[in-house]
């Protein structure tokens, strides 16, 4: 089972762009709904989605260091907040340095650490 992750604004955006087109065919909000979606997608670019899909071993080294406030074991659609994000990284920050650093030898792992600093700045992410 593959989980994808998307920054919450790009996929926020695009969930009232559908709203919005299955409404009508003029879009009447400021920012128009098209707009905004190109804007925050071309903004994100490739980072929009994170580039990994399985979460076994991502799991395990958070529940192993105390990072556990979220698992991503389902493809159910939900939000990780901003909120869960700095719990998580808090968490981290306690993880001793040597330990870090080994940790970040991988180069997952450090797309993770990334990704989470990302989406901090993008309202969180969207799991599904
Ligand atoms: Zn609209």
């Amino acid at each position: 089972m593959g989980i994808d992750l998307e920054l919450a604004d790009c996929a926020a955006a695009g969930y009232r762009l559908a709203v919005c087109r299955q409404a009508g065919p003029v879009c009447a909000h400021d920012p128009d709904c098209g707009q905004e979606y190109a804007r925050l997608v071309d903004a994100a670019g490739e980072q929009r989605e994170f580039r990994y899909r399985r979460f076994a071993d991502i799991n395990e080294t958070m529940r192993l260091h105390g990072m556990a406030v979220f698992t991503l074991d389902s493809n159910d659609r939900r939000l990780i907040t901003t909120r869960q994000i700095d719990e998580v990284l808090a968490a981290y920050a306690l993880v001793p340095s040597a330990t870090r650093a080994a940790l970040e030898s991988d180069p997952k792992w450090a797309a993770w650490l990334d990704w989470l600093a990302l989406s901090r700045r993008h309202g969180g992410f969207e799991a599904e």
